[in-house]
């Protein structure tokens, strides 16, 4: 295990989930009005047992929030659910392969790049059809329009599968904080991807909050231009602000 880098990673982890609290993720727009969710579908310190629908919905929810905010894959993932409800079935591979490509892609307008997501959401559920039990991280890779932080969003959230995802904001806090690599390249995602994995115990709970907790300051404080320093959990441990002129 990388002992260095664990303290500054652990370090980091407490600051970020201290200020913040628990963030719920992945909020599961199917599970609104049971117990331990809120009227999103966060759930805040309880992880619960997942169903397969909840699987697939994850994984559709991980394809329509690629370029986009949370607020629009949620009125694409409400129009969706209320379409398959409407026919008397649940979210599932088979449910949106009956729907057909351009139907879907009305359904996730919301969503943008509606065709090619509605494409790829078509490709994916083929596949999730076809196999029982965990996809291969490698078939999600193959699949067109499904990359490294896509696929391990997929297999962290929705199958428990140990990979911490590395997305825009891990990279932005990590390059400050810790003085990583900002590029966005797959070589670069894998390094900064198992430089983590080897620091941090093996527990996708851990992976799951800690990612969350990066992009909720990414989103809020850190910020690409002008982050909010003099208001930031972390700014003792920061090398940016040091740096900055
Ligand atoms: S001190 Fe500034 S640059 Fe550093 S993590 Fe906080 S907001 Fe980001």
């Amino acid at each position: 295990m990388d002992t260095e880098h664990g303290t500054i990673f652990i370090r980091l982890y407490e600051l970020l989930l201290e200020s913040y609290g628990p963030r719920g993720w992945w909020p599961l727009l199917g599970r609104v009005g049971q117990p331990g969710f809120d009227a999103e579908g966060y759930h805040p310190g309880f992880e619960p047992e997942l169903s397969n629908t909840d699987r697939f919905e994850i994984a559709v929810g991980a394809i329509l929030t690629q370029n986009t905010s949370w607020i629009n894959v949620r009125r694409a993932l409400g129009n969706l659910s209320r379409h398959v409800r409407d026919r008397c079935t649940m979210l599932s591979p088979e449910a949106v392969l009956d729907i057909g490509t351009e139907v879907l892609a009305g359904l996730i307008r919301s969503s943008g790049y509606y065709n090619q997501k509605a494409r790829k959401l078509m490709r994916m559920s083929s596949m999730f059809a076809g196999i029982k039990g965990v996809p291969e991280r490698d078939g999600l890779l193959n699949l067109w329009g499904i990359g490294p932080e896509t696929a391990d969003s997929i297999l962290l959230y929705a199958f428990d599968g140990p990979v911490f995802v590395i997305d825009a904001y891990t990279r932005r806090i990590l390059s400050r904080v810790a003085g990583f690599e900002l590029d966005a390249s797959d070589q670069v995602y894998h390094r900064l991807q198992s430089t983590i994995q080897n620091a941090l115990p093996r527990d996708t709970g851990l992976y799951r909050e800690y990612h969350a907790l990066l992009v909720e300051h990414g989103k809020n404080r850190c910020l690409k231009r002008d982050p909010l320093c003099s208001d930031c959990p972390v700014r003792g441990m920061c090398d940016y602000i040091v740096q900055k002129p």
